[in-house]
């Protein structure tokens, strides 16, 4: 935490709309680890574009677009979808937050070649990516956490049958649409994205705290307090240089 701030704060940013710099976050953490939420709650209160690879991914599916079709075989599996399809999505999605508050990276990037990826699309159109933000959990949660997840199919509200259930026994708090489990997290399949993950996201952590961008969150902790740690960690933060 210490090194992040320092280093953050040695460096310079673009600026948004409100007078203050835009923030570029990137969150890295295992799936379940609540990066969705608050990621969408970044976007309620803070203005920040929620952009996840995830959420474009399932709305392509949903669309019968080429792009959905040929995703949809690897998200089943729980494998990660190849990078032409990922890396065209999340840029279109980036330089359409351009000259907004910020923007958040919720499961982007997810291999070292993302990650390169993400620094010259950046580096070539004056973006900055501010923190990375680390959401580290037990994985004994995390399975629970994932088997008792529902979205909402209209607005992508996220619940959980115990920890965030909605007012109304499975149906979403702000549309009434009926809630659905995501295929991906029944057991087998989200035991096997944690295996993906540690393979392929997590070296990542190393290569982004070496740089001094991470800010490691206990991800345990109610989604309340997390908003307020990164906010009021990275709210006032300028961006690091690229490398
Ligand atoms: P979670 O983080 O809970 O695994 P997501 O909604 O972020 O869930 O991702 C769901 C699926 O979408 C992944 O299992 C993978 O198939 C695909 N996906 C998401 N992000 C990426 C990415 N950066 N690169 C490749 N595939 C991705």
């Amino acid at each position: 935490m210490t090194e992040f701030l320092t280093r953050a704060a040695s460096a310079g940013g673009g600026s948004g709309p409100a007078g203050r710099a835009a923030i570029g976050l990137v969150f890295v953490g295992p799936p379940g680890a609540g990066k969705g939420t608050l990621a969408k709650t970044l976007q309620a209160r803070a203005g920040m574009r929620h952009i996840s690879p995830g959420d474009l991914l399932r709305q392509a599916v949903r669309d019968h677009t080429e792009y959905g079709r040929k995703a949809l075989t690897y998200m089943r599996a729980g494998d990660l979808v190849p990078d032409e399809i990922v890396d065209a999505m999340i840029q279109a999605a980036l330089a359409q937050a351009e000259g907004g508050s910020g923007w958040v990276l919720d499961g982007y990037p997810r291999t070292p070649a993302q990650a390169g990826l993400l620094d010259g699309f950046l580096a070539s159109r004056g973006g900055t990516l501010n923190a990375v933000v680390y959401f580290e959990i037990g994985e004994d949660i995390l399975l629970r956490r994932l088997t008792g997840r529902r979205l909402c199919p209209i607005c992508g509200a996220i619940y959980h049958v115990d920890y965030r259930p909605p007012r109304s026994a499975g149906r979403c708090d702000l549309d009434g649409a009926e809630l659905v489990a995501r295929r991906d997290d029944a057991p087998d399949t989200a035991l096997h994205r944690f295996r993906v993950y540690r393979a392929q996201t997590a070296p990542l952590i190393d290569h982004y705290r070496r740089r001094g961008l991470l800010l490691s969150v206990n991800a345990e902790r109610p989604a309340e307090e997390l908003y307020d740690m990164i906010w009021g960690s990275v709210r006032s933060r300028p961006a690091t240089p690229l490398p």
